[in-house]
Parts: structure tokens; C-alpha cells; sequence
């Protein structure tokens, strides 16, 4: 049991990858906050948690509201008494299929940036405030993409995640004295909701998938599994001496 007597807030937990971590998470031991602007998507994973034995809650919270990340973790001690692990996962993709860069509006770049950008700003702001507020280490794990690495996936999107990459990094340089670790994972492309959406059938998708797939020396794609297994490293105490780490979750 990994992540054992462990409270975990996760955003986006109605879905992909915050589902797939809550669900890991749990079966690790943890106590689980399903933190959703979604509030019957995070409802629904609290149930395949419960099914599973493990004990979690859902609480509304919308990324780039500050009142709702401080009302979030607020909501996760009252009920659990602590907070050990904030897992910045919610996101949003590129609104429209192949947007060019020039055909982004402001509206576009204010969304993407706020929910991508603001909302890991905010939740790590607060974890760290709560951490040192307990006296005790803290993990926080955010979910960044290898958009934010290579100029691939989404220009608005890639420098919302290139900003978690380095705001990743500058915190946990930051933050280490007060043995405060943060690390991301960094997927590649995932059929998911946040792609799902994209209004093209589903063969078309599965071309589209295959086509991402074979781009990674591995051959396969991404699960939302595989990249809870690397948010669980960076979760639990293996990682104990690990920080600042930008890992791809990408198939090579
Ligand atoms: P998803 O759409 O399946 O899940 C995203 C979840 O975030 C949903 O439950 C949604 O309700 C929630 N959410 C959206 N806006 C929110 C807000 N303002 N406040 C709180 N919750 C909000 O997508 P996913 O693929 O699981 O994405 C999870 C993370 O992985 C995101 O940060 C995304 O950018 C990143 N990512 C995804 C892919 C991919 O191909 N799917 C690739 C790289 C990185």
C-alpha cells in the first residue's frame, strides 16, 4: 500500500486521468478528494472508489476559482484532518480541432490559461500554504503534457502546460526546505474526455490515435492508467528524495 493513511485531493477527478488516479490512489491506501467542476462525474468516481472499499468524497471546485481551491482543501481536513498529496490534474484541450495559432481568440487563450495555468498556480499556492501550515512534507504532482515540452499539440495549450513545466520546477526549489516536493507527469496524447469532445467519429479518432501512437518508439498509446502510475510514484514516499522532476508519460 503505497500511498497508506494518506489524504489526496485530485482535480479533475471526473474523469481520464483524475479518475484513473483516483481510483489507483485508493486502492493504495488513500483517502481520496474528488475535486470536479463536474459535480456528477466526481459523484460517479467516488462510487467506483466506494465500490472498490475505499473511502473518498467529492467536492465542487472549479480550478480557477481561489474561494473553490481554499474551500476544497478546507472541506478535505475537516473530513480527513490533513492533507498530505494535491494532485493538480483538471485540464481542458484546444477548443476547436486543428486550431492555428492566429485563430485563437482571446477568449480562447483566457480559458486555456486559466483552467491549464491559474488553476496549478492556485492549488499548489494552497497545498503549500496548508503543508506548512501542518508542519509535516508535502507532495503535490501536476498534471503538465509533452505539449509543454516540444512544439507539438496545441501552441496555446503547449505554453499553458510549458508554464506548469517551469512552475513546477521553480516550487519545488522553492519549496523543498520545507520538505515540500513537486514533480509532473507529462502524457501524451490520450483518448479521453478532453479529446473526445473533438466533434469527428469515432474512426476517424482511432485513425487519428494510431497515428499518435506509432509517433513513440514504443508503439502504443497512452493510457489515463499509466499516467496515474507515475503520479502514484511522485505521490508516495518512494519518491521521498525526488522533486523538480518533469517525467513524459509518452510511449519514448
Ligand atoms: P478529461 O476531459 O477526461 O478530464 C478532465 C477533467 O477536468 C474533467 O472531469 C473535467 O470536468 C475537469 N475540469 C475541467 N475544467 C475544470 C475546472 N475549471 N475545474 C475543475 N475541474 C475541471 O481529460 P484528461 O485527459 O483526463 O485530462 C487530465 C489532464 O491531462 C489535463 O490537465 C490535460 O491537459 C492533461 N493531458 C491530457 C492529454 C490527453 O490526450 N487526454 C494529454 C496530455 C495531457
Amino acid at each position: 500500500m503505497q500511498l497508506e493513511g494518506k489524504t489526496v485531493i485530485i482535480t479533475g477527478a471526473g474523469s481520464g486521468v483524475g479518475r484513473a488516479s483516483a481510483i489507483l490512489f485508493a486502492d493504495e491506501g488513500a483517502r481520496v478528494v474528488c475535486a470536479d467542476v463536474n459535480d456528477e462525474w466526481a459523484k460517479e468516481t467516488v462510487r467506483l472508489v466506494e465500490h472498490n472499499g475505499g473511502s473518498s468524497i467529492a467536492v465542487h471546485c472549479d480550478v480557477t476559482s481561489e474561494g473553490d481551491i481554499s474551500s476544497t482543501i478546507d472541506a478535505t481536513v475537516a473530513e480527513y484532518g490533513r492533507l498530505d498529496v494535491m494532485y493538480n490534474n483538471a485540464g481542458v484541450a484546444t477548443p476547436r480541432p486543428g486550431l492555428r495559432f492566429e485563430d485563437h481568440t482571446v477568449e480562447d487563450f483566457d480559458r486555456l490559461m486559466s483552467i491549464n495555468l491559474k488553476g496549478v498556480f492556485l492549488g499548489t499556492k494552497h497545498a503549500v500554504l496548508q503543508f506548512k501550515k501542518q508542519s509535516t512534507p508535502g507532495s503535490i504532482v501536476n498534471t503538465a503534457s509533452v505539449a509543454g515540452i516540444v512544439g507539438w499539440g496545441g501552441t496555446v495549450y503547449g505554453a499553458t502546460k510549458g508554464g506548469v513545466i517551469q512552475l513546477t520546477r521553480a516550487v519545488a526549489v522553492e519549496a523543498a526546505p520545507f520538505d515540500i516536493r513537486v514533480n509532473a507527469v507529462c502524457p501524451a496524447g490520450m483518448p479521453t474526455t478532453n479529446f473526445m469532445d473533438i466533434p469527428t467519429d469515432t474512426a476517424t479518432q482511432t485513425v487519428a490515435f494510431d497515428k499518435v501512437a506509432q509517433q513513440h518508439p514504443l508503439g502504443r498509446n497512452i493510457t489515463p492508467e499509466d499516467v496515474a502510475a507515475a503520479a502514484l510514484y511522485f505521490a508516495s514516499d518512494s519518491a521521498r528524495n525526488v522533486t523538480g522532476v518533469i517525467l513524459p508519460v509518452d510511449g519514448g
